[in-house]
């Protein structure tokens, strides 16, 4: 099919993510992913800031996925798990809980089914229904999990009849990564790394919410120190610790969502690891399987496990053997890279590439951290617009509310970083104060 026919049928037919069925703007047809690149159906190659929604940490295309999915596609693309195992699932469940250190694993199918999957077995594991979040953050499309989303930018009001209603905390404060301008390049006031910068009243806060509903709380649950797609916000490691510290003194179980965490994004490979603690239940996903395959898996302590009894879950294609497979081998891939370094280096390169979109009047604040570059701007901006000027310069970026934001893939070459971050900085010119 041609480019115009592409587009024409994908707007007669196809919904899109949070999007009309027949959008003003039309979706961009691509035809090949390689690398860092996509090639799209007029020919364009577009350097991709945005690894499809923080999966493709690997880039696209890569010859060790693709030799796993083709060898397991021999032995079989799926059966299922209802009476069944296979070596791939097997696999994938002793590597992830000897990297987590979570024993027991549930291999979903998408991360919001993990988030739901977590809410289930924390309600099974207590018997009590509530559960305790913060403000700001982001953990799913499906019903529970859209339960603990923001209660403002996180749909809400649209399905407020049938949501359950939980505990909301305050947004954590302050934040964690690079701030233009602040002496240490680590932001001032209660931003910053290391204990430094702690909002004392903020964990009051903490302190007191859970004490107050500590009867009817199964967990809490939060992203660990970057709130994702909520706002693209991070925050310091010591509020993390002192939601443990509560979960443990309430016998309260935590749940951490490193979907968008996971696997060495934030430059640890999950994002407890700042904090140095482990979480009773885990929800991992996106970057799980390279971005090749749909699957997610949640992970919980044997205690836990025990308490819940038959977990009521299990979806059609649980532990589907393609997308095992290949998240063995994307793990593989991870363990073999020398992944911290190459977070570093783009870290180094966004801080650096970033810090000229600081200043302009339309930009409210500039963070990185890890893998992760932020300019949040003053006003909402026009995601289409946006994009025109971006594509531009040759790159791939999905900006939303007030964010123009990056998370490229690891083997990102610095040549390819500072075009992201060289269109990031032109649009920043470009924007309303
Ligand atoms: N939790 C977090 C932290 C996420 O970022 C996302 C996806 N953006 C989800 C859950 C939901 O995952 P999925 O889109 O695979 O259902």
């Amino acid at each position: 099919m041609d480019a115009r026919t592409l587009t024409d049928l994908d707007r007669k037919h196809l919904w899109h993510p949070y999007a009309q069925a027949s959008p003003a703007v039309a979706a961009h047809p691509v035809v090949r992913a390689d690398g860092v690149r996509l090639t799209l159906a007029d020919g364009r190659e577009l350097v991709d800031g945005m690894s499809s929604w923080w999966a493709a940490i690997h880039g696209y295309n890569h010859p060790r996925l693709n030799a796993a999915a083709r060898e397991q596609l021999g032995d079989m693309a799926h059966v299922m798990f209802g009476g069944l195992t296979h070596e791939p699932a097997v696999r994938l469940g002793r590597r992830l809980s000897e990297m987590t250190g979570l024993e027991k694993v549930f291999l979903a199918d998408s991360g919001s089914v993990a988030v739901e999957v977590a809410i289930k077995a924390a309600i099974q594991c207590t018997g009590r229904s509530r559960l305790l979040t913060v403000k700001g953050g982001y953990h799913g499309d499906t019903f529970g999990a859209m339960s603990v989303c923001d209660p403002v930018n996180g749909m809400h009001h649209l399905f407020s009849g049938v949501l359950p209603q939980h505990v909301f905390a305050d947004r954590p404060p302050g934040g964690f990564g690079f701030h233009p301008g602040a002496p240490d390049g680590h932001g001032s006031g209660a931003g910053g790394s290391g204990e430094h910068g702690v909002d004392e009243a903020y964990l009051g806060h903490l302190g007191e919410l859970v004490a107050r509903h500590a009867g009817e709380l199964a967990a809490i649950i939060v992203e660990p120190v970057v709130q994702g797609a909520g706002g693209m916000r991070f925050y310091h490691p010591a509020y993390l610790r002192r939601l443990r510290e509560l979960a443990d003194e309430y016998g309260i179980l935590l749940i951490a969502d490193e979907i968008a965490t996971g696997f060495g994004r934030t430059g640890e490979m999950f994002g407890c690891d700042h904090a140095g603690i482990r979480p009773d239940i885990m929800c991992l996903g996106k970057a799980l399987t390279g971005g090749y395959l749909t699957m997610a898996a949640t992970l919980c302590t044997p205690e836990v496990a025990e308490r819940v009894g038959v977990l009521m879950h299990g979806p059609t294609f649980m532990g589907n053997p393609l997308a095992a497979a290949v998240a063995d081998a994307s793990l593989t891939l991870l363990e073999e890279r020398p992944w911290r370094d190459e977070v570093k280096r783009i870290e180094a390169g966004l801080v650096e590439g970033l810090a000229g979109a600081a200043g302009a009047p339309g930009v409210r604040d500039v963070r990185v951290l890890g893998a992760i570059g932020v300019v949040e701007t003053v006003r909402p901006v026009d995601p289409s617009k946006v994009q025109d000027i971006v594509m531009e310069h040759g790159v791939w970026l999905r900006p939303f509310g007030h964010l123009v934001y990056t998370m490229p893939p690891y083997m990102t070459e610095p040549d390819d970083l500072a075009r992201i971050t060289t269109a990031m900085t032109a649009v920043a010119a470009t924007l309303p104060a």
